[in-house]
């Protein structure tokens, strides 16, 4: 079975004047379609550019980047829109709300544009905030307003859920109650996450474990067993 993922020799440089930054540095990984992936490595390490590259937001400088049997990496512009806007969920550390819009509204805006949206609604209900669907982002907690950001990427019906340090902004209960979030929707709907952290402890609730240094993969461990979020101290 081929997978769902699979990044072959990935570089990505920036030529600041004189200098050459090898942000990422020749990344090879797979990943099957339908797990849970945590992304560590310390900072600089090139974690944010992968995922980057992966979600379309940035092109690669070589290498080849599979994602469900076709070679984004050789996508022209249109191709990379349509997939980032279609295909790809995203969640980042700051919610990037739009605060004169609802919640339901938030969700709406992203996912109207889409291919095959979900109802805002529904999906807002899925995410534990069926209570909350008129109020404004500076009325909720941060807690809910990542929910919300969830909720919009999920209502794209992506194929992949790409959260940068999703939990960077919360303090440790809520941060727990969003992986549990992310985690259970993998393990729902089948769909394929993949989350950033500098938080190593919560790295036994992975399928799939990559560590990255200095631009390349400095590690790779898969769980056969991985845990629920609930039972993880840190
Ligand atoms: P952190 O954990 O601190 O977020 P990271 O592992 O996500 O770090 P990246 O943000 O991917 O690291 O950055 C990798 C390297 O590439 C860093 O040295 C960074 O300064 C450099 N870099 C990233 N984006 C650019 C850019 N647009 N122009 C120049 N250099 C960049």
């Amino acid at each position: 079975m081929s997978s769902f993922i699979e990044l072959k020799n990935v570089k990505k440089y920036y030529r600041m004047g004189e200098v050459i930054i090898k942000a990422v540095d020749g990344i090879d990984f797979e990943i099957n379609k339908g797990e849970f992936v945590v992304i560590v490595g310390p900072s600089g390490a090139g974690k944010t550019t992968v995922l980057n590259i992966l979600g379309g937001m940035d092109s690669c400088s070589e290498g080849s980047i599979m994602v469900d049997g076709v070679d984004i990496s050789e996508f022209n512009k249109k191709e990379l829109t349509n997939y980032r806007r279609d295909d790809v969920g995203f969640v980042f550390q700051f919610y990037n709300l739009i605060q004169n819009l609802t919640a339901v509204e938030n969700v709406e805006l992203a996912s109207q544009i889409c291919k095959n949206p979900l109802e805002a609604d529904v999906v807002l209900c899925e995410v534990g905030l069926g209570e909350r669907l008129l109020n404004f982002p500076a009325q909720l907690s941060g807690g809910e307003q990542q929910r919300v950001s969830i909720a919009r990427a999920l209502a794209k019906n992506p194929k992949l859920l790409l959260c940068d340090e999703p939990t960077g902004a919360l303090d440790y209960n809520t941060g727990k109650a969003i992986l549990k979030l992310l985690q259970d929707t993998c393990r729902e709907n089948g769909m394929t996450v993949i989350v950033i952290t500098h938080n190593s402890a919560i790295t036994p609730m992975a399928d799939r474990v990559i560590k990255i240094k200095n631009g390349k993969v400095s590690g790779m461990t898969v769980n056969e067993n991985p845990i629920s979020v609930e039972t993880i101290e840190w």
